[in-house]
């Protein structure tokens, strides 16, 4: 088996997208002629993407990095955050931000907000690929590489577990690779985001259900999720909410082991 055989189809192939990227560099190049750029990559999907676009100017740029996760991928909770910041001080100077992909448009939105702040000079968004029927923030994309359809996608820096961003084209995954992964690493963040309070227990039963009404989940994913809304019990009742017992044994059957760290009780002044 190799990864060519879990594709189902090629929808950029390696042509296609070398032809692209000479092309979005000369675009970008005269458009920012006499000027230094700098371009900000989003780790990890873009920088495959950006290597070769980087080749395909000839101004002089500079090159930072930015990580960001979200709770998206066909979980759509939309909790976005900043997980490694710039090393570099934007302030003044010409932005353009290298994405692989834009979806939903909320990691991007996130970014632009963020980076705004800052005050560059400009600031501008090149994609590789874009999925506009997705679209739930409308944001502009300046250099936009290919459109594509709504299906998911991995080669030319866009992965699936880690997997497939070493493929030269850009391709669909074949569905049954995916699905119950994707389902279960979606359950795994979630329990880690509202264990770590960046989730509330009506987000966290909120996206259960949801996940539970419009997905074709496994049966073993499916008690799981019934497991912990039973749990969790009716919200707005009084006995809404989960024990450590019920995290414990819930983050078990996901072959986690909960650690639990507790702090020092400090006694207020004059207490006790
Ligand atoms: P957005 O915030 O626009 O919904 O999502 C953007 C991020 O979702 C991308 O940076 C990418 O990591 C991920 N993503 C969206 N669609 C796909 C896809 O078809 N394949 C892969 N591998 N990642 C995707």
């Amino acid at each position: 088996m190799t990864m060519q055989d879990d594709i189902a189809e090629i929808l950029v192939s390696e042509e296609q997208i070398q032809a692209k990227v000479a092309e979005l560099g000369r675009r970008i190049s005269e458009d920012y002629a006499g000027e230094e750029l700098l371009l900000i990559g989003l780790l990890r999907g873009a920088i495959v993407f950006l290597s070769d676009l980087m080749r395909n100017l000839d101004i002089p740029v500079r090159l930072d990095f930015i990580g960001i996760s979200s709770y998206g991928a066909g979980t759509e909770s939309g909790a976005v955050r900043l997980v490694m910041d710039l090393e570099t001080d934007i302030a003044g100077r010409h932005v353009l931000v290298v994405e692989d992909i834009v979806d939903t448009g909320k990691t991007l939105s996130y970014l632009i907000e963020t980076l705004k702040a800052r005050q560059p000079a400009s600031l501008r968004v090149c994609a590789l690929l874009d999925k506009p029927e997705r679209r739930q923030v409308p944001i502009v994309v300046d250099y936009v590489g290919f459109e594509i359809p709504d299906k998911f996608v991995v080669g030319y820096g866009l992965d699936f577990a880690e997997g497939y961003r070493n493929l030269p084209f850009v391709g669909v995954l074949k569905e049954h690779l995916y699905r119950e992964v994707l389902i279960r690493s979606a359950i795994l963040r979630h329990m880690n985001g509202y264990l770590e309070r960046e989730l509330s227990l009506q987000e966290l039963v909120d996206w259960a259900t949801t996940t539970l009404a419009e997905n074709d989940v496994s049966a073993e994913d499916e008690a799981f999720l019934q497991d912990l809304l039973a749990r969790a019990g009716e919200p707005g009742s009084a006995d809404f909410g989960l024990t450590l017992e019920d995290c414990a044994e819930l983050m078990g059957r996901l072959g986690q082991e909960l650690r639990v760290r507790t702090r020092p009780l400090v006694r207020a002044e004059g207490a006790g």
